[in-house]
């Protein structure tokens, strides 16, 4: 049986990832991490979905280094968050500085402990160019480097890389993927803003999709 450890953000593109993989018969390990973010609604919505999913799911405290993360709006609580579109400026101050190289380095880590076949993630068509950790280049490479990490092969997988988020959530709802709960918000708090551009971006999927919405965003 193929095994993956699949980094799971409580969002809906890493979701439908899970429930694809465990869709296909794989055993399956979800890794969340923790590096200070404002706060906690999005593990909490991982944790809910594992639940659901019957899939270990581990959280790495990154918070230490947090301080390494500095000047942007998601570790760094002096920042406002961002409302306006999904463009380049704005979404400048959501990023945390080489995020996918921490998280896939620690999932690695984890999947050759566990002997797994691989590490997936969800970077799709749709992530923008000013997350330069989520181009083809920068999975490519480092797919070459995860692979030679240690004696026991590991892949890193993309598997929808030619998708955008309203094809995610498409797949999602075929899959039956608990689409419900997952987060997105990048504010927190009990409903989904509505507003900040993870909110928009999210609602507009699910429009392009032609699947029912079943977020509340509070400003309904
Ligand atoms: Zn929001």
């Amino acid at each position: 049986m193929k095994s993956s450890v699949v980094l799971l953000s409580g969002g809906l593109d890493s979701t439908v990832l899970l429930t694809k993989l465990k869709a296909e018969g794989r055993r399956v390990v979800a890794m969340g991490v923790d590096y200070g973010q404002r706060h906690s609604r999005e593990m909490d919505a991982a944790r809910a979905i594992c639940a659901r999913l019957g899939v270990e799911y581990r959280v790495a405290d990154l918070k230490s280094l947090a301080g390494f993360f500095g000047g942007n709006s998601l570790t760094d609580h002096t920042q406002a968050v961002y409302e306006g579109d999904y463009d380049e400026e704005g979404m400048k101050t959501t990023v945390v500085p080489a995020r996918n190289l921490i998280l896939i380095s620690v999932a690695t880590a984890w999947a050759i402990s566990l002997k797994c076949d691989s590490v997936a993630y969800a970077a799709h068509g749709g992530d923008h160019a000013i997350y330069p950790d989520c181009r083809p280049a920068f999975a490519e490479a480092l797919d070459k480097v995860v692979q030679i990490s240690d004696w026991h092969k590991v892949v890193l997988e993309r598997p929808f890389v030619a998708m955008d988020k309203a094809q995610i959530v498409r797949l999602g709802a075929e899959l039956g993927a608990p689409l419900e709960l997952t987060w997105s918000c990048y504010k927190g708090g009990n409903a989904h803003c509505g507003k900040c551009s993870t909110c928009r971006e999210r609602r507009e999927a699910f429009r392009a999709a032609g699947v029912p919405d079943p977020t509340h965003y509070e400003e309904d």
